[in-house]
């Protein structure tokens, strides 16, 4: 120890925390979170359309019927009156579950943790969309473990994609722990896996033995109609599925759930008690009366007819504003758009420029492990009024205009 210091840490870090970094998305919150700026950079569901006065009373409620127990520890698997409520919300989607086989978690992200913990060792190999989510990706790197992107279009995960990935790995001896995906209005690109697309993956993962992670916190968001059912409604082993509250009460509860095999749920259950304890008993009682005491399908039908008229300004404005050869998805749900810009354009070059001129996004690279994305940016449409998501677009077009020109002027001078 000769020669460290005790303010010397970077010495005494576990050799898993070197890869962990701040994700793009943490690094614009300062900068895009002044009032002059528009974000599109954001992902919070619009919370300001939450009833107060009704949870406020339902708080009330809560406090004076069950004060002491919600003010206690409860069993690591969570409320069993909670997990049966969990599974009743499933079957909306077609999911036939039991209460035992639930593990309630702080937010589908600690549930991605846990499996993570339970899954991979350092090195083992992961398939997940490109792009994918940010917080998975972060989750599997904390763990060492070796995303391979898989091709994504306007349909999803490519099932093609997904057979010569799992081809190319047999061919280095190596397997998949297993694919992560989010088929329905994925977070960032805003696509839905088809109907026929599911059977053809589940198909293959069956035939290679490939566990699939389904996290799915956005198929009751949906603008135009239910989606197709999640893989899990479809198979029953096979398949881990992450639910969350989040998009449809309030992230800030942090309350998720994993529906697992009981073998995987054991291991999760010892997991979440080593790292938690139990879950919030306040937060599961509240969340209970949430679904039983409120009219929670309404609440979900004012967040989609929001949702859905601020997708549309944007969808509106992306057409109107921005230059040729800028292309982007067309969300039926969720929370997110996907845009790319013109042939060499980079969208986290140009961010400053954008910031400058007080729009903010999140460049793509974000949302892969290998550096893809510079063409690509999410436009999110929750969090600001259509008004503003028009004038962010407004602003956002002329600087991809004068990243053009700037391409042109470059060409032409090298020429
Ligand atoms: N998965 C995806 C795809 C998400 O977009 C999010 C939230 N942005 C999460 C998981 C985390 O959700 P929670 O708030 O339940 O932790």
């Amino acid at each position: 120890m000769s020669g460290t210091t005790l303010d010397d840490y970077t010495g005494r870090y576990a050799s898993r925390v070197h890869g962990m970094a701040q994700s793009e998305i943490r690094a614009l919150f300062s900068v895009a979170s002044r009032p002059e700026v528009v974000s599109l950079a954001g992902g919070n569901p619009y919370t300001a359309a939450l009833p107060m006065d009704d949870l406020g009373e339902m708080f009330t409620r809560l406090l004076a019927q069950s004060g002491p127990q919600a003010l206690s520890y409860c069993p690591g698997q969570g409320s069993t009156a909670l997990r049966e409520t969990l599974c009743g919300v499933m079957e909306l989607s077609g999911i036939t579950a039991s209460a035992d086989d639930l593990v309630l978690t702080n937010g589908a992200q600690q549930g991605l943790d846990l499996l993570a913990r339970t899954f991979l060792d350092p090195g083992d190999i992961v398939l997940a969309e490109g792009p994918t989510y940010v917080g998975a990706l972060g989750v599997f790197q904390a763990a060492q473990a070796d995303v391979r992107h898989l091709p994504m279009d306007r349909d999803g995960l490519v099932p093609e994609g997904l057979e010569e990935a799992l081809a190319g790995l047999r061919r280095e001896g190596r397997e998949a722990k297993f694919l992560y995906t989010v088929p329905t209005y994925q977070n960032p690109a805003g696509v839905t896996l088809s109907e026929d697309r599911r059977e053809r993956i589940l198909e293959i993962a069956e035939r290679h033995g490939l566990l699939i992670i389904e996290d799915d916190p956005y198929s009751m968001i949906s603008f135009e109609g239910a989606p197709p059912a999640p893989l899990r409604a479809r198979v029953d082993r096979g398949v881990i599925y992450l639910g969350t509250v989040s998009k449809i009460f309030a992230a800030g509860l942090r309350l998720g759930w994993v529906l697992a095999p009981p073998a995987v749920r054991d291991k999760l259950l010892l997991a979440v008690e080593a790292s938690i304890l139990c879950p919030s008993s306040l937060i599961q009682e509240a969340t209970l009366r949430f679904f039983t005491e409120m009219e929670w399908r309404q609440q979900v039908k004012v967040f989609i007819t929001l949702y859905r008229d601020r997708r549309d300004a944007l969808m509106a404005a992306l057409t109107d504003f921005m230059p040729e050869d800028t292309g982007w998805t067309h969300p039926g749900g969720g929370l997110f758009v996907w845009a790319t810009l013109p042939e060499g354009l980079d969208s986290k070059a140009m961010l400053p420029r954008a910031l400058q001129e007080r729009v903010a996004y999140v460049p793509g690279t974000g949302f892969y492990a290998d550096g893809n994305g510079r063409r690509q940016m999410r436009l999110n449409f929750s969090t600001q009024s259509a008004d503003s998501i028009r004038e962010g677009v407004r602003r956002l077009a002329g600087v991809v205009a004068g990243d053009i020109e700037l391409r042109d002027t470059f060409a032409g001078g090298a020429a």
